[in-house]
């Protein structure tokens, strides 16, 4: 066919990218010797290797080093030997390293690019225009983060030596999102790549050698499961960055918790692609193509569940067919590629095997006529509809390129059906009325909402989940945060509840007025559930008072009521202010009689007891002060956008709050947890509850709306165990014994709800450094907006 011939048929030829460079990078490397610890080469100690192949072929691509236990232990020791000096030199040194990271990978970049496809399937075109540039930056931006640590964060300091294990489906990417940051703040990493994707990383780590990144601040190891667990398990790690799946996020909740190690994890997701009928449908289209089939669908935010407004239902459904039998489906290092193989035949059986559930379960499976080369994990583009919500396809993560399709009637359906998900990740609204849009996002539980567009990602913008897509955020101020340890006042370990503590006691001392406190649920002085009482001693050990021992039915019920509470998250900042102003107004109108009921409980002398009452007014006045100024912010990514980086409520916050100065331990929890707009089920000091339970009139008096926070007196570890199993709660801060604190972790991970403790350990209330932006931000989900401009 002449060009003539071609041009009139518009047939596309092949396009293929040059390989030879990364042939002949593969066959000069011994990958026997792969691991890159301490900046030298090594071969696992057990001798193992593991095979690479290409998912276009099934081909072999290198066998390499797998390691074992042994070998973490090795590269975690380099690491830490190396912490001290790169965590103390000057932000200046470590920008440079940073700087000079992003430019030797811009050096190789196109070498990056064909090795990522090759490796991982994915088509040449998304690795050469988004996979290697994005990791770039992120080097880049990253220099500048480390100069500015020591203004910027101040009261931190790095977390230590980091472990990261990251998934397949962006090798290079995620390991740039994982070492940037890290580097940044001063620690030092060993990070995992995935078993299927190790080529990228051991080229960064010839980078690493050359950019002058000193020895052991960067080791590198490759291996599969076993190596990450080993990461995971190291007592020597600080800190674990974990990228994949829920399934295994959950394993790696458990094995840390009570470890006293920081975690973030980066989960999977269900993301919903939300089509209004005054949408642009053909640029609807294009992003949807973008949005599910963007690196075969292996993307933890595809818009895997598209929900159109059943006005255009129909014809939009058309117009993404017609798209979808234009999708070249082919060589990976095709420049005309849009879809290239799965990474995998396990994945490639896992998708079609969920393609049958879904259609047993009564979706209709749709493909276009076209033909798939005849070697390589290839997968048509497939559009399931006749979809109902809880089809295994709208539910599940099939990490393939398959769009569930759905229908809605309304804004409010629309709203109802995106968040009708386990995960949270990330979700795209399409409409024209950006009002329409910018109502629609605040309401979507995800943690990065795309207007009029999809997968747009920057080194500056925080990227990170709700609920089951996991915690932390990585990318730009927040994802700084992951890898420093804000300085508080650490105490003395808190001792359990002793065996006679909270015990009835034999007598009232004379001081206590006759009077059982019972529990605050929902606005309501209410009786516990099981009807018993805790009687609770003073300092002299006579009885002072009783209180209703709260189970975990009234648990649920605080629960409900907290949920059930709108008027707090949905008042303003400004009117939240006012609120928690009017409670230290009241508060400090019984300042007395508070002061008399500590130095009553806890044996403190009058002056302490009242210092203590100052301070707790003090502080809700700092927290009402801080409602309305701890806001997001505004970035301004390299492309026609604003990111609007929103401050939003955690949602329902559990709380354990602590013995040691009980009535300021107990607002220092709950004041921030309230000021940023979550409501809030306390379980007060279980030897002095009655400084809380003093409370509830105070409460009543001060326009706090039912709901916003309700109080379960009773067995801390008891009633933290049922918060932290407790799937409607999303937050949970427990100041208690090391046991506690442990439990509630571990507990935690039917929703992986986020999940703050002392580690056991009591803090110093009264210090300045028990107050501020540490709390509000553990009070706050970063949530990011993006919104594109222009015409
Ligand atoms: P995976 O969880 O099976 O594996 C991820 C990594 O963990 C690999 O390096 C693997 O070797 C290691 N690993 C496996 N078991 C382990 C264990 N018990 N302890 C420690 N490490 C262990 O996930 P995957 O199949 O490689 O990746 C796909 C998943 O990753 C998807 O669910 C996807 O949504 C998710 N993902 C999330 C994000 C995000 O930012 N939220 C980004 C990319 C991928």
């Amino acid at each position: 066919m002449n060009i003539l011939e071609r041009y009139h048929a518009m047939e596309y030829g092949p396009a293929p990218e040059a390989r030879n460079e990364a042939d002949a990078w593969l066959a000069a490397r011994d990958f026997s010797k792969a691991l890159f610890i301490d900046g030298a080469w090594k071969a696992a100690a057990s001798g193992k290797t593991f095979d690479t192949g290409e998912p276009s072929s099934g081909k072999l691509l290198a066998k390499v080093s797998d390691a074992g236990a042994a070998d973490i232990d090795v590269a975690v020791a380099a690491a830490a030997k190396a912490l001290p000096k790169w965590s103390a030199s000057s932000g200046y040194a470590r920008a440079k390293v940073l700087y000079a990271i992003g430019r030797a990978m811009q050096r190789h970049q196109r070498l990056f690019a064909v090795l990522e496809s090759i490796d991982n399937g994915k088509p040449i075109r998304e690795s050469r225009d988004i996979d290697v540039p994005l990791a770039i930056r992120h080097f880049i931006h990253h220099a500048g983060w480390a100069q500015a640590l020591e203004k910027d964060f101040p009261d931190h300091e790095p977390v230590g030596v980091v472990g990261q294990v990251i998934p397949w489906n962006f090798p290079l990417l995620m390991l740039a999102w994982k070492i940037a940051p890290a580097l940044a703040a001063g620690c030092t990493v060993v990070l995992k790549p995935a078993e299927f994707t190790p080529l990228t990383a051991i080229l960064f780590a010839e980078i690493c050698e050359r950019a002058g990144v000193p020895k052991g601040v960067v080791n590198i190891v490759q291996g599969g499961p076993e190596a990450g667990a080993a990461i995971v398990n190291h007592p020597g790690v600080q800190k674990i960055a974990f990228t994949g799946s829920s399934e295994v996020g959950k394993i790696i909740r458990k094995a840390t918790a009570g470890s006293g190690r920081k975690l973030s994890l980066e989960l999977g997701g269900k993301s919903a692609f939300i089509v209004f009928e005054d949408a642009d449908l053909d640029s609807a289209v294009e992003g949807l193509v973008d949005g599910i089939w963007f690196n075969q669908g292996q993307v933890c935010c595809a818009g895997s569940r598209l929900l159109v407004q059943e006005g255009i239902a129909e014809a939009f459904i058309a117009k993404v067919k017609a798209r979808m039998s234009r999708l070249r489906v082919g060589s990976p290092l095709d420049k005309n590629t849009d879809i290239g193989p799965l990474i995998d035949r396990t994945q490639l059986d896992r998708v079609e095997g969920l393609i049958a559930e879904g259609a047993r379960q009564g979706a209709v499976c749709w493909q276009p006529d076209a033909a798939l080369p005849a070697s390589g994990y290839y997968h048509l583009p497939t559009l399931a509809t006749h979809v109902s919500p809880a089809n295994i396809l709208a539910q599940e993560e099939v990490f393939g390129p398959v769009l569930a399709a759905m229908s809605f009637r309304n804004t409010e359906e629309a709203i109802e059906l995106a968040n009708n998900t386990r995960y949270g990740l990330a979700a795209s609204v399409w409409s024209e009325n950006v009002n329409l849009a910018l109502h629609v996002a605040p309401q979507l539980k995800a943690g990065v909402v795309w207007v009029n567009g999809t997968n747009m990602f920057d080194a500056a913008c925080g990227f990170g989940g709700y609920r089951e897509s996991g915690f932390g955020r990585e990318g730009g101020r927040e994802g700084m945060f992951e890898y420093l340890v804000a300085r508080l006042p650490v105490g003395p370990a808190i001792k359990p509840a002793a065996a006679g503590s909270a015990q009835p006691v034999e007598q009232a001392d004379g001081t206590a007025i006759d009077r059982t406190a019972k529990l605050f649920i929902g606005g309501k002085q209410v009786r516990p559930d099981g009807n018993y009482s805790l009687g609770i001693a003073a300092a002299k050990g006579k009885l002072a008072g009783e209180v209703g021992l709260g189970s975990r039915k009234d648990i649920r019920d605080a629960v409900a009521a907290a949920r059930a509470c709108k008027a707090w998250p949905d008042a303003t900042a400004y009117n939240r202010a006012q609120v928690l102003y009017y409670l230290a107004e009241n508060l400090s109108g019984r300042a007395d009689e508070f002061a008399a009921r500590l130095v009553q409980l806890t044996g403190v002398t009058a002056k302490a007891a009242r210092e203590e009452v100052e301070q707790s007014i003090e502080r809700l006045f700092l927290y009402a002060g801080l409602a309305d100024k701890f806001e997001g912010r505004v970035h301004q990514p390299p492309a026609r956008v604003v990111t609007l980086a929103l401050h939003e409520p955690v949602g329902v916050v559990g709380i354990v709050a602590p013995d040691n100065q009980p009535l300021l331990g107990f607002i220092s929890l709950v004041a921030p947890a309230l000021a940023m707009g979550n409501t809030v089920v306390a379980v007060p000091s279980e030897r002095h509850p009655l400084v809380a339970t003093d409370l509830y009139q105070v409460i009543e008096y001060s326009d706090l709306p039912a709901g916003a926070v309700n109080i379960v007196t009773g067995r801390s570890a008891e009633l933290g165990t049922v918060l932290a199993r407790h799937d409607d709660v999303d937050g949970l801060w427990v100041f208690a014994d090391v046991d506690t604190c442990a439990r509630a972790e571990a507990d935690s991970i039917g929703n992986l709800k986020r999940v703050w403790t002392g580690n056991g350990r009591s803090l110093d209330w009264s210090s300045g450094e028990a107050a501020g932006e540490a709390f509000l931000r553990r009070a706050v989900e970063v949530k990011n907006v993006w919104v594109p401009y222009g015409d």
